[in-house]
């Protein structure tokens, strides 16, 4: 690499001044933004967006799903594009940085490269994929899942937001459904730059995070049935308390994962009793459990751990506790080779950096399946993210940029 291209810095307050340009669409009074995936604010932050990759000299290209793809052409064609980007589409109340942040500084590295003179062996290409966040349509991420042909296109154009409107009706709305077949726009590779939403890298005081895996999922619906009789006159040792068992089995989810840590999380998110009275024990209660763990092994000795729990729980109880698996999604293992570009650029540019695991799904993730994908990490503040109270700094946010900008130019290679 020439040493020009090997100095190359982003331009921080220009990446600043698009990431709180960009928040005004569906700015909240609290500071953070609401843009729904396919929303009158997504239309306006995507017009912003085809704008201003125009204005970079790209070509903007919309897929069938609304995915936008802007085409920096390499020197040579031949070669398929250099993938990075994010996603434009907040949590109703979300944050200035969830995505936002990976999309914008894909942008401001194509405006260094421009600014620079600097050209590329193969193309690259931005990308926003719609959906990621799935509060508006389920599933979350389903535009990379249909990407990598998890899905099929129309099943994706069917799925129903909850006042009965479409992906394709929302799609049609704000005229973003494009022409492109889904898959049509080939990435030889993907890089995404996000805020780690979670607390180890502000904990360790490290400036960014190469992300080498992402947690597997495991999600259990449980329902619990004991019997409903009065609080006042059914003494200790004859009830069957299905809420007081939940009770038991919540707290061994909490022992299970932390004996199989440091990085297993297990979690019960959902807990209704079927016919809650002040004054009678609670004879049905349903619940859902979310295990998380990026290793295989791990994830079984979760669900091992868990079964033996709960029917030791069920036996002494007296009660019948059913739970079902309803998903296991494996954990991701970001490409080998992908990583340590990453790291290389993060030691390159002397940041302090560490390896770390994506505790949340992220469209990469989806990628990892059928192209070499990586992503970067920074730290955001109190790890707190999902919350209009998201933040980052503007060092943290250009340190990122600046990991995303070397490792694309190691992948995508520059004539020295
Ligand atoms: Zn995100």
């Amino acid at each position: 690499m020439s040493r020009a291209a090997s100095n190359l810095q982003i331009d921080s307050a220009r990446l600043w001044g698009m990431i709180h340009e960009t928040a005004q669409f569906g700015a909240t009074p609290k500071g953070g933004v609401r843009r729904l995936t396919l929303s009158a604010e997504d239309k306006q932050v995507r017009d912003w967006f085809r704008k201003a990759c125009e204005a970079a000299g790209l070509e903007v290209r919309v897929d069938a799903l609304g995915s936008m793809f802007a085409l920096r052409k390499g020197r040579d064609m031949t070669r398929p594009p250099v993938g990075l980007g994010s996603h434009l589409d907040t949590q109703p109340t979300g944050g200035k940085f969830d995505g936002v942040l990976g999309t914008l500084a894909a942008l401001e590295v194509v405006r260094t490269l421009n600014d620079a003179g600097i050209e590329t062996d193969a193309p690259i290409c931005i990308v926003n994929w719609t959906n990621e966040e799935g509060s508006r349509f389920a599933p979350a991420m389903m535009a990379s899942a249909a990407y990598v042909g998890d899905f099929t296109t129309d099943d994706i154009l069917s799925r129903k937001d909850s006042q009965g409107v479409t992906v394709a009706e929302a799609l049609d709305s704000i005229d973003y459904r494009g022409d492109a077949p889904v898959g049509s726009q080939k990435l030889g590779c993907f890089v995404e730059l996000h805020i780690e939403q979670g607390p180890i890298l502000e904990a360790e005081h490290k400036t960014v995070g190469v992300v080498d895996s992402g947690q597997g999922v495991l999600w259990y619906d449980g329902k619990i049935t004991g019997f409903e009789s009065h609080a006042g006159s059914t003494p200790m040792p004859l009830r069957r308390d299905a809420l007081a068992t939940l009770s038991e089995i919540v707290l061994a989810m909490e022992r299970i994962a932390k004996k199989n840590g440091p990085n297993a999380v297990g979690t019960v998110g959902e807990a209704v009793i079927a016919k809650p009275s002040r004054n009678v024990i609670p004879g049905e209660v349903a619940f859902t459990v979310d295990c998380r763990s990026a290793d295989d092994g791990i994830m079984n000795a979760l669900d091992g751990d868990l079964r033996a729990a709960v029917a030791e729980i069920e036996a002494r109880r007296k009660v019948e506790v059913k739970l079902d698996l309803i998903w296991r999604k494996p954990p991701t293992r970001f490409d080998a080779k992908l990583v340590d570009a990453v790291e290389n650029a993060a030691g390159a540019l002397g940041y302090s950096h560490r390896r770390i695991t994506s505790g949340a799904g992220h469209d990469a993730c989806n990628l990892s399946t059928k192209i070499p994908a990586a992503m970067v990490f920074i730290p955001c503040k109190d790890g707190v993210s999902h919350n209009e109270l998201e933040d980052a700094t503007q060092a943290d946010c250009a340190a990122g940029a600046n990991v995303l900008m070397h490792t694309v130019l190691a992948l995508a290679g520059v004539a020295s």
